[in-house]
């Protein structure tokens, strides 16, 4: 995957900060391995393999990438961050990167949350004194807070999805007589054409199934009369998108007309209080309380949102006991839904990143019960 938006300069300065919060949380070695956080942090997105892929940080020593040597020509070295200890495939790889945490000391060791556990558990028996961590504690404050750069990657991605949407509303993407299986695959090649690197995921969901989140797109023929939910995203440069906009095959029954102005209210009510310094709990209720007071309550049984980035799913996330202030750079979806079982679905979502300027949505496509 590429990593266009980001410079050596920008990685010299996340790899300064994130010693920094090492230094402030106690934190003596970072240990980075399958996931995000590696290509975050020095550039290079490990195979997610049984060979070990491991980039080493002590808080004050040089930082070095242990690699399969099959791997090493892909990396784009990077001196200034680190240097490469190439493994050959009779080496231990998990005894030298053991060392490497012992030649300097460590007594506490953050991991990341995606590294496998046949690492962990080899790792834990090498160094038995050593107290862990997630690496999350460290990282998860900065990877919230968006520079610029990945900002316009977010904008340029939300840009390509919104573009498809479109495409769904003036009815240019066949749904009456084709499985929801289909739609999905033809989502997922708009998409691709669109310039996204991969398709994380394109949800279709036709009257009853869209009562169901996370639906799996299937056979199920899609009919006239009824409600289809497309949720939908990828990644583009490194960052995601993620998208759900529904439409209306004819004229929708009053009902869940009615019920789809209550979701578009609560969903630009929840984008309208999403300023800096409101606590992401808060964003949620904005949506939840608009739901609520038209008697939909018990139907809208998810969180409203979830941080955004080089994860599709990371901090912060909108939901009840979350604290935290939105600051300048958080991003996030805002995706609140009505769900009456064994009847239809809806959920209507936007990204949005927090701004001095307010909310900034990466998704402007028509909100619209849109008749198709
Ligand atoms: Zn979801
Ligand atoms: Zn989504
Ligand atoms: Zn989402």
């Amino acid at each position: 995957m590429s990593q266009g938006v980001t410079s050596t300069e920008v990685f010299a300065q996340r790899m300064a900060r994130t010693r920094e919060a090492m230094a402030e949380r106690g934190i003596d070695v970072l240990l980075l391995s399958v996931g995000l956080d590696l290509p975050w942090l020095a550039g290079y997105h490990a195979m997610p393999l049984e060979r070990l892929t491991m980039l080493v940080v002590p808080r004050e020593a040089p930082a070095t990438l242990v690699i399969p040597r099959l791997e090493a020509p892909r990396v784009v070295e990077r001196p200034e961050i680190f240097s490469m200890l190439p493994w050959n495939e009779t080496d231990d790889p998990i005894a030298l990167t053991a060392r490497l945490v012992t030649s300097v000391g460590a007594r506490t060791v953050a991991v990341g949350d995606q590294m496998w556990a046949r690492f962990l558990v080899d790792l834990l028996a090498h160094l038995p004194t050593v107290s862990w961590v997630r690496s999350v504690e460290v990282l998860g404050p900065l990877r919230m807070r968006k520079d610029d750069a990945e900002i316009a990657a977010l904008r340029a991605a939300g840009a390509a999805v919104d573009r498809i949407a479109a495409q769904l509303q003036a009815g240019e993407i066949p749904l009456v007589g084709r499985t929801e299986a289909q739609v999905s695959a033809d989502l997922s090649a708009r998409i691709l054409a669109e310039g996204h690197d991969v398709v994380n995921f394109a949800i279709v969901a036709a009257g009853e199934n869209a009562a169901s989140p996370h639906h799996h797109p299937g056979s199920r023929v899609i009919r006239d009369g009824e409600i289809v939910l497309c949720d939908f995203g990828g990644t583009m440069n490194g960052y995601c998108s993620d998208i759900t906009r529904c439409v209306h095959i004819g004229t929708p029954p009053a009902d869940l007309a009615a019920a789809y102005a209550v979701l578009l209210e609560a969903q630009q009510t929840s984008v309208a209080s999403a300023v800096v310094g409101t606590p992401c709990e808060r964003v949620d209720a904005a949506a939840r309380d608009v739901i609520a007071a038209a008697g939909w309550g018990e139907y809208f049984v998810h969180r409203t949102g979830h941080g955004i980035g080089m994860d599709a799913h990371e901090d912060p996330y909108i939901v009840s006991g979350n604290t935290l202030p939105l600051a300048a750079g958080h991003a996030f979806s805002v995706e609140p839904g009505i769900y009456v079982p064994g009847r239809w679905g809806m959920r209507l979502e936007d990204i949005v990143v927090a701004s001095d300027d307010g909310p900034d949505p990466m998704n402007r496509v028509n909100h619209e019960l849109v008749i198709v």
